[in-house]
Parts: structure tokens; sequence; C-alpha cells
């Protein structure tokens, strides 16, 4: 491993800054004992950077940090006011910085510049701001007990160990960092392998906002070796994930030992479901965006659609119009591009994989095959897949892809298309088209999922509570239900002089 803590980068877009590498422990940039992670960029596969990754010896350096930081007066004894104005310093400082951090994970992450800044930036400061506000407004109850007295209060829970994917790399760190920091918690958050460099840059911003030494812990690290080290780490109280349902469950395996309290975030095939009394064009315009946006590699991406009989050959004539001129794919900087490569070989391939699946399961109404951009064969670009025609046991209709690639099946009646929608292991987003008022409420309250949009899809807002049923997750993040779970309430009773 080489020694360097910080290298120098120029982005193809011409921005240039001082990358830190190193692990991000007691508002520092450390080596790691030994390991590292090679950043590639996805649309020319070469390499961009190399960055240390934590091992369990380092990981356990960052857990104790945070460790002596939740129990040191310089943050224990910070007012929640005092807390919120850190949040909305680093939330400004994030801002003024977002053409950089744009571009750091349209770099690393393949998604487009324009994405990365007018979507993900806008989100991940938003978050921050957002949970800034919180932090003064925590507070309990008083509850009439008879001759006595008791409240309640809300306390941090302790050490938090947060874990993320690399789908949306700056926005998934702010879900987690925004309420454990308003709720007074300590962090240690591992980026994901694919996506180390922002998280790294962030760090340097946690230091200019004024967070206290080892109050914020960011590593990078394989999820075997580091991302296992943290979630099973004694002095870790709580556990914060955001990744494969797989995962999921490892993970709840490896914190029952110490009986870490856990929210997990995870995988998803969400319904779309068509009437056909909608407004078509709507339905074709969220749709579209629903599976194709971001590569296709959203955890609800509304991956299934099922379109009512009488409208279904219009719907899926002008649902693969829309793909033809909408999902240009092409390098993300290219301000023409709608979909960039996937995030690497190995999602690129697995993608590849489904679709030569769905071949012999259904049939290709437009792509099924990669895309080529540039003319060298370099880059994981994958042509926007629609499949038709397959049956309900299809795996591709069944199992997450996570990538550009949707199934269209036919429904005739209310009740079969919400039976459909509900048969699935998971149960993170749904959607549903229509103009009946009655019928988009009463398809909301019986779809098995943590979210629902009506005439719409992916909407998704700090202000708005977040998370799956089923195997898509346990707990919920944003909105004020975000702040509780990075709370835990104390009881306190008082006797007010009743003896007996
Ligand atoms: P993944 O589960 O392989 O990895 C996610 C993170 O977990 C990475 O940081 C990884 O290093 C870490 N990890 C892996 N094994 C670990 C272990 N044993 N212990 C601790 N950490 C470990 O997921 P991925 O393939 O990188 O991401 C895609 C998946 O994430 C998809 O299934 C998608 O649906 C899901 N996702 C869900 C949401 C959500 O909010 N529900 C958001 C984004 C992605």
């Amino acid at each position: 491993m080489h020694n360097t803590l910080f290298v120098n980068l120029t982005a193809p877009n011409g921005q240039s800054w001082r990358q830190p590498t190193g692990l991000f422990i007691n508002n520092t940039f450390l080596p790691s004992s030994g390991h590292i992670i090679t950043s590639i960029d996805p649309a020319t596969e070469k390499e961009i950077a190399t960055v240390h990754a934590a091992s369990a010896q380092d990981v356990d350096k960052a857990v104790k940090a945070a460790h002596g930081a939740f129990r040191s007066p310089e943050w224990r004894d910070k007012s929640a006011t005092e807390r919120g104005i850190m949040l909305t310093r680093l939330a400004d400082l994030m801002e003024s910085n977002k053409e950089l951090f744009a571009t750091i994970d349209a770099w690393d992450n393949g998604k487009t510049y324009q994405e990365a800044l007018n979507n993900d930036l806008v989100e991940a400061v938003g978050v921050i701001r957002y949970y800034g506000g919180w932090s003064d407004k925590i507070s309990g109850q008083t509850i009439s007990v008879p001759n006595k007295f008791a409240y309640t209060v809300r306390q941090p829970i302790g050490v938090v160990g947060q874990v993320i994917p690399w789908n949306y790399p700056l926005s998934m760190a702010t879900w987690k960092l925004g309420p454990a920091l308003a709720g007074g918690n300590t962090v240690v958050l591992k980026a994901a392998e694919q996506t180390p460099l922002s998280i790294l840059v962030l760090g340097e911003l946690i230091v200019e906002a004024g967070f206290p030494p080892g109050v914020v812990n960011f590593i990078n690290g394989y999820g075997k070796e580091a991302g296992s080290a943290l979630v099973s780490h004694p002095l870790v109280d709580k556990v914060a994930f955001t990744g494969s349902t797989a995962t999921a469950s490892q993970i709840m395996t490896l914190a029952a030992s110490t009986l870490k309290n856990i929210t997990l975030e995870t995988g998803g095939k969400s319904p779309l479901i068509v009437f056909d009394d909608c407004d078509f064009e709507q339905a074709i315009k969220w749709s579209h965006l629903g599976i194709m946006s971001n590569q296709g590699q959203i955890c609800t991406a509304t991956s299934r659609i099922l379109v009512q009989s009488s409208i279904f050959d219009r719907f899926v004539s002008e649902f693969v119009a829309e793909v033809k001129k909408t999902s240009k794919v092409g390098h993300q900087w290219d301000p023409e591009t709608y979909q960039g490569p996937q995030v690497s070989k190995q999602q690129y391939e697995r993608i590849l994989s489904y679709i030569d699946l769905g071949r012999s399961e259904a049939t290709v109404a437009h792509g099924g095959e990669k895309a080529s951009v540039g003319g060298d064969g370099k880059g994981y670009f994958v042509t926007p897949t629609v499949f038709i025609d397959m049956d309900t046991n299809a795996r591709i209709w069944r199992e997450e892809i996570f990538g550009p690639v949707v199934c269209i099946k036919r429904f005739e009646t209310e009740g079969q298309a919400v039976a459909e929608a509900n048969d699935s292991v998971y149960g993170l987003g749904s959607a549903v088209f229509t103009k009946d008022l009655e019928r988009a409420h009463r398809v909301a309250a019986s779809i098995e999922s943590g979210m629902v949009w009506v005439n719409s899809s992916q909407d998704c807002d700090p202000r708005v509570p977040f998370g799956g049923v089923k195997q898509s997750g346990i707990g919920r993040e944003l909105g004020y239900a975000g702040m509780e779970a990075y709370t835990q309430i104390k009881a306190v009773h008082v006797n007010m002089g009743n003896r007996l």
C-alpha cells in the first residue's frame, strides 16, 4: 500500500481537487494497516485512484474513537441547538462544494453529472439541513399518573455503525448522518467499495463545520472484512444499513450477539399498476423514470409494471417509444446522456446474465444487449431493456436485477393486479396510475409496501418517511420517523410525596 494520504485529481470535466485517500478517524486522515481499494471509472474502466481500506484492526480504532467522543464533554455537553448549527453549517459547506461532489460521484459511480448535481446533491444538502432543524426539537412527553408524575426524554443511542451502498454515494451517507448527529450519537460510517471517494471529501467538511474529533469517522473497506467487523463490534450500539437483502440478513446475525438496535433498508421489486382510466402520458413518463433513471440502480425502482389489458399493447408501444426518445446511453459527462454506465463490471455482468435469462422467460420488446459507447469496447454500458409476456414464476419478474431492465405484464381486474403486486418477498415502493380517487386510495391501502406513489414514481423528500416492509427492510429513514430511529426513550417516575 502506498503511504500517500492525499492525491491530486483532475476529472474528465476539468474539475481538479486534492482527494484524501486515508481513513477519516478522529478528524484526521490515517493510513490503513495494509489494504487498498481501487476506484474505477465505469465508463472507461480506467483507474481513478486507490484509497486505504480498513482492516478489522482499523475498524476497532474508528469505533473506539466514536466511543470516546460519545462520552467526551466536548460532544455530550453540546446543546441540541449547537448540534443543529453544526449540521446547518455542514449543509452550507456541501452546497458551496456541490459541483465538486457531483463530479466525484459521477466519475466514481458512472451516473450522469447532471443527475448527480441536480438530484443527488440537492437531496444530500436538503437532508442535512432538514435534520439540522430537528436537532433542538426533539422532546419527550409528560404522563399523568395518579399521585405521581412521569416524563420521558429522548436520548441518543450511542455509537452508530453505518454501512451504505454505491448507488447514491453521498446522499445515502447523509440519510444516515443527519438524524444520527441531530440526535447526539457518534458515527462510524463505511462507504461502499465501488464508490469510496466522496465520503473522504465530506470528512474535510466535517472538520470545517466544527464537529469535535471522533464524532464522525469515515472508513472505506470491503464488506466481508471492514463491514462485518463494524456491525459486530461490541462497542457499536446501533447498526444502520442500506444494501442488499442477503447482506442485511448476515448483518442481523452479526448484530445479534450484543443485541444491537438495527435499521435496514434493503432490496425491492416494486410494482407499478396502470389502470385503463389513467392519464396515459403521465403513466408513460413516470413509469419510464421509475425504472430507467440512475441506470436502473434504484432500490425503489418500479421494475414490475402491471398494465390493464385494454391498454396493454398501446402502453408497451409508447413505453418503448419513450425509451428510444429519452434513454440515451453515453458517458456521464455528456449533457445529452440519460443513462451512464453501470457501476462495476460485476453489476454489468449480473445484469447481462439476467437479460440472457429473460430471453428464455419472456419476449424482448426493446434492447436486450450491451451498449457500445465511444467505439472502443470499453465501459459497462447496457441497452435499456423491456420484457413482456413473462409469467409470474419467471425469475426476471421475481428477482431484483438492479439495472435498466423492466418487466411489463397484463392484468384484467383490480383484484388480480393487487394480488400479483403483493406476490413478492419484497415490499419497498409501489405505484398506482388511475384517475379514480376511490380506487387510488383503496389500492394504496392494500398494497404491501412501505411507500405508495399515486400517479407518480420515486418521489422522495427529507420530510417523508422512507423504508420497506417484508424483506425490504426494518425501520424507517427520513422524516421524524428517521429521527426516532436514532434516539431512545428514557422514562422517569417522580414520587410526588405519596408514600402509601
Ligand atoms: P451489498 O449488500 O453487497 O453492499 C452494501 C454495503 O454493505 C457495502 O458497503 C458493502 O461493503 C457492505 N457489506 C457487504 N457485505 C457485508 C457484511 N457481511 N457485513 C457488513 N457489511 C457488508 O449491496 P450492493 O450490491 O452493493 O447494493 C445493491 C443493493 O442495495 C440492491 O439490492 C439494492 O436494492 C439495495 N439498496 C437498497 C436501498 C434501500 O434504501 N432500500 C438503497 C440502495 C440500495
